[in-house]
């Protein structure tokens, strides 16, 4: 049960809030928590009616909203004002998009920030609103039902999606006041409804496939020591269950000579519906039979299966493309498992079983498992489930302090852990004995906008040049998210390394801000960088070129000292101006001085070492 506790200082009454696991999907979405009791995961629904929450928004003329299955009737009466399959616009822009947006009897556009909106009426609502609409309407239906307040959540989403997509879904989450604690992928989180990746030293290849209502996606996963990587994704955002209904739709006409059907929206709806009907029931048993408009319509199960075969063969080139990008083999895969409500169709099952070569493991119910996985992650985060640890990438970038306080990115950030990352770096001063390694976290170009992680001296490098010593930084990142740094001198061997735990004393909304601030500034952070860049490589032409004047004194004649010293001033007094292009500029009339007679010495050289030399 719920842990009560009375904040000392406030004196008021905290409850242990209860986390909720999120399915956003494109055409259902559901909660699920972890029951107090039983501690297993189920899905919440209100009495007498089905877990699943159809994705379809209402707006009634009046202003008022209406969101799940009450809306769902207004696709056929109201299509232009109903809202489905929001989800698929999540991040696009118009182009994306503009082949498919005459396939919605809702209205598409084209907005300033390049990314759609939806119109209905005079209201412009975006993906991240609509979304919000279906996730207020999920957080409502879920307080009434534990008649208690709900206001943290991990919502899924697609392993392909980006990352404005995951934003845009955290914004969702954001605007239907919910705290989003995480987002994870839905493979992952149906993996982990099998129980996948729970247990130590369990190491596991999975193949995750996935028909839904309009979408198939099949996913790859490796698991080891509950970290979860993702080999590969493929599927079609275009091909699902509606297509099955099509299908039949199609074959009804076709095999009953409707040519045309009567021009009212309604009733190709309505024989869509009778369709969708009939393909629910061949999942069960039997053959489909049913009176539409005064005809009987009939289905059996050898036609339904010659229907479906072509959508399943589609379904399984983009297996056969995953498996290839993930580069195992079919025997690798050590279980499939079956998600979305469109793999309860028997012949879907029989089919991928064949292809993987095994049986398929569809144990969980297919609508629910996805939610239900990530009412475990949420235990997890909520400390519930002791020893699991489910780091599956970094959520921030992380890097190294280079000249001019510029952050040099070893590890972006979403990469999968564990990890490893090395980079070569050199000194800038003949003879330097020590090199600062300074560690930082964050999106911004300077390091003096990100988070410090550690700081060491990489001392007892041997006299050298600048530029001859080879110090190797590696990063590495194991299975527990604790980051070991390590600097070593290549040449003389010398090594330090230090350990870090990023993630301390870093909460969500920390990482969701250090990001909001690396876009806010990311113009600004643009010409910070091309101005240090270029205040840098000004810097080493000045040390160069005065250590050349230093050596070759006496080949250079007095004229060519002169404007060389002269540039050289120019170039220096332009350092202290902070103007990118004044800097560029001055670097260049020196470069353009001294190549002639850098060039002539060099030849010089060159022809002296060769005197007497056959070659
Ligand atoms: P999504 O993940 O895209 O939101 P779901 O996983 O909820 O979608 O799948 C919805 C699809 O599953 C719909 O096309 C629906 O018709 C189909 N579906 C649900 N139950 C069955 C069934 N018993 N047999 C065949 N298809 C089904
Ligand atoms: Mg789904």
């Amino acid at each position: 049960m719920a842990k009560i506790a009375i904040n000392i200082a406030t004196g008021s009454l905290q409850q242990d809030e209860i986390i909720v696991g999120i399915d956003l999907g494109t055409t259902n979405s559901l909660v699920a928590i972890i029951h107090p009791e039983t501690k297993r995961p189920v899905a919440l629904k209100e009495h007498n009616s089905s877990s699943l929450v159809p994705s379809v928004i209402h707006f009634e003329k009046g202003g008022g909203i209406t969101v799940g299955e009450a809306a769902r009737q207004y696709l056929v009466s109201d299509p232009a004002n109903t809202i489905f399959s929001a989800k698929r616009l999540m991040g696009k822009n118009y182009q994306d998009i503009k082949d498919k947006a005459d396939h919605v009897a809702y209205k598409i556009i084209d907005s300033e920030d390049k990314l759609v909106k939806v119109q209905v009426g005079n209201t412009f609502y975006s993906p991240v609103d609509l979304s919000s609409l279906i996730l207020k309407e999920l957080k409502k239906s879920a307080e009434h039902i534990l008649k208690t307040p709900v206001s943290k959540a991990v919502i899924t989403v697609p392993a392909y999606f980006n990352d404005s997509q995951r934003q845009a879904t955290r914004d969702a989450g954001k605007l239907a006041c919910l705290d989003v604690l995480r987002i994870i992928n839905e493979p992952t989180a149906a993996s982990l409804a099998y129980g996948f990746g729970l247990q130590k030293g369990e190491n596991k290849t999975i193949a995750v496939y996935d028909l839904g209502g309009g979408t198939f996606d099949i996913s790859l996963l490796h698991i080891a020591d509950g970290v979860f990587e993702v080999l590969s994704t493929n599927g079609d955002t275009y091909l699902g269950g509606d297509d099955v209904d099509s299908a039949i739709t199609e074959h009804w006409m076709k095999q009953y000579g409707f040519d045309a059907l009567p021009d009212s929206p309604g009733y190709r709806q309505r024989l869509r519906l009778t369709a969708e009907e009939a393909k629910k029931q061949l999942s069960l048993a039997g053959d489909f039979a049913a009176d539409f408009e005064g005809r009987s319509l009939t289905l059996d199960r050898d036609q339904f299966n010659a229907i479906i075969t072509p959508i399943i063969e589609r379904t399984l080139n983009c297996c056969s493309q995953a498996i290839r990008d993930a580069g195992i083999g079919k025997s690798s895969i050590d279980e499939v498992i079956m998600v979305g409500g469109s793999t309860r169709i028997p012949q879907v099952k029989k089919r991928v079983g064949d292809f993987f070569g095994k049986a398929v493991n569809d144990s969980v119910n297919p609508d629910e498992v996805v939610a239900l996985g990530a009412a475990i992650q949420a235990d997890i985060l909520a400390g519930n489930t002791k020893d699991m640890l489910l780091l599956d990438i970094t959520p921030l970038s992380l890097g190294l302090e280079t000249m001019g306080g510029l952050m040099d990115v070893l590890l972006p950030r979403n990469s999968k852990i564990p990890t490893r990352a090395s980079r070569q770096y050199t000194t800038y001063k003949d003879g330097q004995g020590g090199m600062k390694i300074a560690v930082y976290q964050g999106e911004r170009d300077m390091v003096k906008d990100n988070r410090r992680l550690a700081e060491f001296n990489l001392t007892g490098i041997p006299g050298m040049p600048a530029g001859l010593p080879k110090v190797e930084v590696s990063f590495l990142i194991n299975a527990d998210g604790i980051l070991v740094v390590n600097a070593k001198e290549l040449r003389s061997g010398i090594e330090q390394s230090v350990e870090v735990k990023p993630q301390y004393g870093l909460t969500d909304e920390d990482v969701e801000k250090m990001l909001l601030d690396s876009m806010e500034h990311a113009r600004e952070d643009m010409d910070t960088r091309a101005l240090t860049e270029a205040k840098t490589e000004a810097e080493q032409l000045l040390q160069t070129t005065e250590k050349f004047i230093q050596k070759n004194f006496s080949m250079l004649t007095e004229k060519e000292v002169a404007e060389t010293s002269l540039a050289m001033q120019a170039l220096q007094l332009s350092l202290s101006m902070d103007d990118k292009n004044l800097v560029q500029a001055k670097t260049e009339e020196l470069n353009t001085l001294s190549r002639p007679y850098a060039e002539r010495i060099m030849d010089e050289a060159i022809g002296k070492a060769m005197a007497g030399k056959k070659i």
